[in-house]
Formats: structure tokens, sequence, C-alpha cells
């Protein structure tokens, strides 16, 4: 663990889930969300757009931040359906997670694409939390960093610096799979990643980029995973829409 590492943060990825009611579980996050946790470790908690206003008001007082889970490239305009950065800030977001592996995989979303929306959320003042990972066939043919290290190198923005872009290396194959890379697998890729920053954010900001470990992180994983160098936290999908999952796993960090 590097002397100067990062405040960790654990983010929490809400997918297609919740309701308005949802914000019960804020309330319980909130709640035991206390100065033996606040001191050690952020959170951030990303419900889908149509809740980000509620969420973000409910949470006002806390310090639990709210994020969207993708936005538009364009600040306005006829793209139906779709949600932009400055919308999710005026809801009250800070972070917006980009480049999640489901969007990449259903919406067909491209190095250049996520680019584009990375650039979005810093022109309205979000802070970008951009995923990168392998599939199980590219890591079974031994291309894991390679592949990473390429969409790093096509995901971030220029002027990109640790206060507006964190990194979550996300494994597809262990997105809600319950399966999970070995720590040094997990070693390996963080490594080579904070070895690219160098190059991407500049050596001044390099040591303070969060990286981010997800897929299938749980309470009773996390203390092994967020023990690995250069893991800087957690990007959480299914236990975060469980409180006391969620803390259990930003627990990882009050030892
Ligand atoms: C995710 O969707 O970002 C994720 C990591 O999911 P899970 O924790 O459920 O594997």
């Amino acid at each position: 663990m590097s002397v100067d590492r990062p405040r960790p943060l654990v983010a929490g990825n809400w997918k297609m889930n919740g309701l308005k009611a949802s914000t019960k579980v804020l309330a319980e996050i909130q709640a035991d969300y206390g100065p033996g946790l606040w001191r050690h470790v952020d959170l951030v908690v990303c419900p889908p757009a149509p809740l980000t206003a509620i969420f973000a008001l409910a949470a006002v007082g806390t310090r639990i931040g709210i994020g969207g889970q993708d936005c538009h490239a364009k600040e306005s305009g006829a793209y139906t359906g779709n949600v932009s950065a400055e919308m999710l800030v005026d809801a009250g977001a800070t972070h917006v997670i980009l480049g999640h592996s489901e969007r990449r995989q259903y919406h067909g979303e491209k190095d250049a694409d996520v680019r584009a929306k990375a650039e979005a959320a810093h022109r309205a003042g979000l802070t970008a939390i951009v995923c990168v990972g392998e599939t199980r066939e590219e890591r079974e043919a031994g291309k894991t960093l390679s592949v990473v290290r390429k969409q790093l190198r096509g995901s971030i923005p220029e002027g990109s610096t640790s206060e507006n872009l964190v990194i979550a290396y996300e494994p597809v194959w262990a997105i809600g799979t319950g399966l999970t890379p070995t720590a040094g697998d997990v070693a390996e890729v963080h490594a080579a990643i904070r070895d690219d920053l160098k190059r991407l954010v500049g050596k001044a900001e390099q040591n303070k980029v969060r990286i981010l470990y997800g897929g299938s992180v749980k309470p009773s994983n996390a203390g092994e995973l967020m023990a690995v160098p250069n893991v800087d936290g957690a990007l959480v999908g299914g236990a975060s829409l469980v409180a006391v999952d969620f803390l259990g796993i930003a627990r990882a960090y009050s030892k």
C-alpha cells in the first residue's frame, strides 16, 4: 500500500433498481455512516436517473454524494430519452458512472463515446467514474492488460485530474456473477492502470487518481480486495442496494 494512497471511495451502482421509497435505504446508509467511517472513506450512491433529484435532496446535509449512471455528451437538444451532465448537476449529482460494461454491451458504447461523455461530465463539473475491464474471452486469451490499456487511452479526456476522474476496473466476467479475480490479478491490472495514469493525467496527479475495483464485491471479500495495492475503493452493484452490505464493504476501510 503506497504511503500517499488517495482517500478511498465506495460507490454504489444501483443500475435499474429502486423507486422513490428507496430513499429509505439512503437513510439507513446515512444513519450508520458515522465519523468512524466517514473519516476513512467517501460514499457515493448512483440511483437511476429519475431518482437523482430526490436522492440528492435526501442526502443534503449528509456526507454522501449522489451520482448518475450515464450522461449524454451534449448539453441539451433533440436526444430523446437521454440525460445531460448539466441535468445531473442540476438534480444535485456530483459524480457520474461512464462506460460501464452494461452500457458498452447493451448500448454499443465505444471508447470515443465514453471519452465524449467524460468531457461533458467535466464541462458540467461532475467527477467521471470511468469503467474499464476485460471480458472472460479476453482474459483467457491473455489480453487483459492490452484491453484495459486501450480502453483507458480511448476513454480518458485531456485535462482529467484526481478531482474530476475516478477509474473503475471492472472485469466484465466478475460483474453480478459472484466471481472475482485473485488479489494478484487485481494488483497486476491496478498497477498497470497506475502506470498509464502518468501519461494520461501527468506525474503530479498520477498517484492521486482513485482506482476502484468492481465486480461481485461484498462485505465478505471487501477486506481482501480493498487491501490490494492501488485499490482505492470499490464500485459496487448488487450489494449497494442493501445498506448493511454497502456499509459492510465501506468498513473494510475503518479497520
Ligand atoms: C457493477 O455493476 O458495477 C458491479 C460491480 O456489479 P456487482 O457488484 O453486482 O458485481
